[in-house]
């Protein structure tokens, strides 16, 4: 198997490399972890093993993996989303349901990929893919792939196969304790905590690192609400949950993000602090 970009991963590459030489195909995968291009890199080249026609798969030179390389594949299908936020939502998910069980063009194989399904597929698709999964139809390969697979129900990961990327997720101490006072702060009824806790973040790389720990924090929380468990704090995670919707907790995940992008774009950080305030209790508090 060659992937230089997975340099490092060095278990990943050997689970890998036993999936290939089994040439048994799991129904559906899970990608997890790493950053996002690297997840994709990874979906595409499981889907050109999956549809590869030569003995070692992907040999990366057939007509299969050519066109599988160039996302023009007929047999690889790569869901679309609709709306602002690109959801899966249930129809494509049905549609999909139903084409899989129609046999492939040119492949001996189908595959489907779905993107970062932590943002993207909804607890109400997962549901209406799930009957699937549990009897998936024959040469079909669906791959999902997510930051952090804890934000999808258990139910769907018990029927994956999971590959984990490795991704730098340590948290200094300094940070983990500003980013628990502003999910303290987001949840409280005083604005003034909230406010309090966000001005705090008066250094660039410290709150780079602490709204780092935020998210984790929200998905430690997101974790909890759909029945898995919390890895980095279980204690803000139950108070999170207690207070917030998984619809609520994207939210703030998705404004966290947005702050740290203004971070990097060197606004102001006092700026930021009023802003990401203002944004988190908006969405915290509207009904
Ligand atoms: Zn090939």
């Amino acid at each position: 198997m060659n992937f230089p970009e997975l340099e490092g991963n060095e278990n990943l590459k050997n689970s890998l490399g036993e999936l290939e030489h089994s040439n048994r195909m799991p129904h559906a995968v899970i990608i997890s972890g790493g950053s996002e291009s690297q997840r994709a890199l990874l979906a595409k080249h499981l889907s050109k093993w999956a549809v590869c026609s030569e003995s070692e798969r992907p040999c990366g030179k057939c007509k299969n993996c050519l066109n599988a390389e160039s996302k023009a594949h007929s047999d690889i299908y790569y869901a679309e989303g609709s709306g602002k936020t690109n959801i899966y939502n249930k129809d494509e998910l049905t549609k999909i349901v139903n084409d899989a069980y129609i046999k492939p063009n040119e492949a001996d194989r189908k595959v489907y990929v779905f993107e970062e399904c932590d943002r993207r597929l909804p607890v109400i698709s997962q549901n209406a893919f799930l009957k699937t999964l549990e009897e998936p139809p024959q040469d079909v390969l669906f791959i999902m792939t997510c930051e952090n697979s804890r934000a999808l129900l258990e139910t769907i990961r018990s029927r994956a196969v999971e590959f984990t990327l490795e991704s730098d997720d340590s948290v200094s101490e300094e940070a983990l304790a500003l980013a628990k006072g502003i999910a303290q702060g987001i949840i409280s009824p005083s604005e003034m905590k909230l406010l309090r806790a966000t001005y705090l973040l008066n250094d660039r790389q410290l709150a780079l690192d602490a709204l780092d720990a935020v998210i984790l924090l929200l998905r430690d929380g997101l974790a909890v609400y759909v029945g898995s468990q919390a890895e980095l704090d279980v204690e803000t995670a139950d108070t999170l949950c207690r207070k917030l919707t998984r619809a609520k907790f994207l939210k703030l995940i998705e404004l966290t993000q947005d702050a740290q992008s203004k971070i990097y774009a060197n606004v102001s950080l006092k700026l930021i602090s009023v802003w990401l305030c203002a944004e988190y209790r908006r969405n915290v508090w509207q009904k």
